[in-house]
């Protein structure tokens, strides 16, 4: 008999764009001993995090990046180095495949270009592969179904996606707040992955509406009228860490009557 593969979702951090308590918001799911990372921060801090979450590189052979702002993409571009680094050196089995939309696709490549060594650059296109998707697209990643769309953002375009883990929807809405035309993909989640900007009890310290983010409290809204099981809130200031798992959720619970998460780096959520 095989063993059953458990399917984790590992944080690997959960603050917004200028977050200094925590990591940029990104994360991995874990299947078995292969994991698909969803962007990757702002810098070579994603290393650490790996480090710190026990996720070798080696592992990663498939990712996502949502779009293509500073807190999501210049990770990236620190993993396509690592990842040709690996492959040099002959540790890397097979290819790294990148899932993103056309204009995250040209964004990286193009830092890249400007930053990386023509050594690294090379594997570009040859093992380590920029896997455009459009709007309804879809894909296979650890072996579960993947629908990848647009979340109708009016910043910079931008892509969530919905895998099916086992009979669960698990959907992650990136780093803005609710758009309509995603309700089919938000509607019935078993998980939702949604930004939470601040409390709205701080709305008018962070001011999120200014900035196209949403509150805990907007969070809990949306997931109560639209039937999510359980809401888990990323992309958070990080004024008083501390105290933000209890009261990013009481807020959520205001409106909602399932289960709410706002895990802190490195906290790992079962799924499966
Ligand atoms: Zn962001």
């Amino acid at each position: 008999m095989t063993e059953k593969e458990n399917i984790e979702l590992i944080m690997l951090g959960t603050g917004n764009a200028m977050a200094v308590k925590c990591y940029n918001t990104c994360f991995a799911v874990r299947k078995g001993k292969e994991y698909f990372l969803v962007d990757a921060g702002g810098g070579n801090g994603i290393f650490r995090q790996l480090k710190e979450a026990r996720i070798p590189v080696e592992a990663i052979h498939e990712m996502f990046i949502t779009h293509a702002h500073t807190d999501h993409i210049l990770g990236m571009v620190w993993m396509v180095r690592k990842i040709a680094a690996l492959i040099i050196s002959g540790k890397y089995q097979g290819s790294c495949t990148i899932y993103c939309h056309k204009e995250a696709g040209e964004a990286l490549v193009s830092i890249c270009r400007l930053t990386l060594a023509e050594k690294f650059l090379k594997w570009i296109g040859e093992r380590i592969l920029i896997q455009e998707v459009e709007d309804g697209d879809k894909a296979e990643v650890l072996s579960m179904p993947v629908c990848f769309f647009d979340i109708g953002s009016t910043k910079m375009k931008q892509f969530g996606f919905q895998m099916e883990i086992e009979g669960k929807k698990l959907t992650c809405l990136g780093d803005e707040p609710f758009h309509g035309k995603t309700e089919a993909y938000v509607k019935g989640s078993d998980y939702l992955l949604c930004e939470a900007f601040c409390l709205d009890a701080d709305k008018e310290i962070f001011k999120p509406y200014e900035k196209h983010h949403s509150t805990a409290l907007d969070a809990g809204r949306l997931a109560q009228e639209l039937s999510v099981k359980t809401l888990l809130l990323y992309h958070t200031e990080d004024s008083d860490l501390a105290e933000r798992k209890a009261a990013y959720s009481r807020e959520a619970k205001q409106n909602f009557e399932g289960k709410v998460y706002v895990p802190d780096d490195l906290e790992v959520i079962e799924i499966a």
